[in-house]
């Protein structure tokens, strides 16, 4: 099988679970977006995906993305593309440039860099503010209990805030946690739910998932960083 007619099969795979949970819950496929994580992953395997008509995609390094991304831009206008990996200070300026949605907001330094960023650039780019779900010490992410207040502050900066994104810890349920998810959502006005991966991207869309973030399941395995 080609890398072209293997990704492909794989993007309608998932597109068709996507379709199936969402159906289970009320909803659409329409309802749900699915980001592409194309972290480490070889070049072919990307260029399949765009070629199979898959536009949305999603990263977790600046620079990564841009070695990826910056060209393929150029050529293909409608790509959409999400950071969604932690994001220093330093490389503000560089994501804005890049990325259309910035998914991991967590802290309040990073909101004041990135209000200033869309300030200068007389722009601004979607936000979503990550939560730590499981509280744990090593994730990035508000801690729920700070994210009510946290949201409002992004807010008074004037980022524009679509949604909340979380990673639930790797040895849990993952259901309470995206159910966790989306009650602070709801409960700040907030549409945007970015939640589920490979192994529970179903899950997150009966629980309202309106972001997926699939990597292996599109791509195949990743390959180890360079
Ligand atoms: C890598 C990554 C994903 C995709 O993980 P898979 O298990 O390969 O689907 C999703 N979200 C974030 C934040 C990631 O870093």
């Amino acid at each position: 099988m080609t890398t072209e007619t293997e990704v492909a099969g794989h993007l309608e795979e998932v597109r068709a679970r996507i379709a199936q949970a969402a159906e289970r819950a009320g909803r659409t496929a329409d309802d749900v977006v699915l980001v592409a994580i194309s972290k480490s992953q070889p070049d072919e395997r990307i260029a399949a995906a765009v070629a199979a008509g898959q536009r949305v995609f999603g990263e977790n390094r600046v620079q990564e993305a841009q070695e990826h991304w910056a060209q393929r831009r150029t050529e293909t206008r409608d790509l959409e593309l999400h950071l969604v990996g932690p994001l220093q200070t330093n490389k503000v300026k560089d994501a804005v440039a890049l990325f259309d949605v910035i998914q991991t907001v967590d802290r309040p330094k990073l909101a004041e860099r990135l209000a200033r960023a869309f300030d200068a650039a007389g722009m601004s780019r979607r936000c979503f503010v990550q939560v730590n779900t499981g509280e744990e010490p090593q994730k990035a992410g508000v801690l729920p209990a700070e994210a009510d207040a946290f949201v409002a502050k992004c807010r008074e900066m004037g980022l524009p805030v679509e949604g909340l994104m979380c990673i639930p810890p790797v040895d849990q349920p993952v259901a309470p946690h995206f159910a966790l998810l989306a009650r602070i959502a709801a409960r700040n006005g907030l549409s945007g739910l970015s939640m589920g991966m490979s192994a529970d991207y179903a899950a997150a869309v009966e629980l309202g998932a309106t972001h997926v973030r699939v990597g292996t399941g599109v791509f195949g395995a990743r390959q180890a960083r360079g």
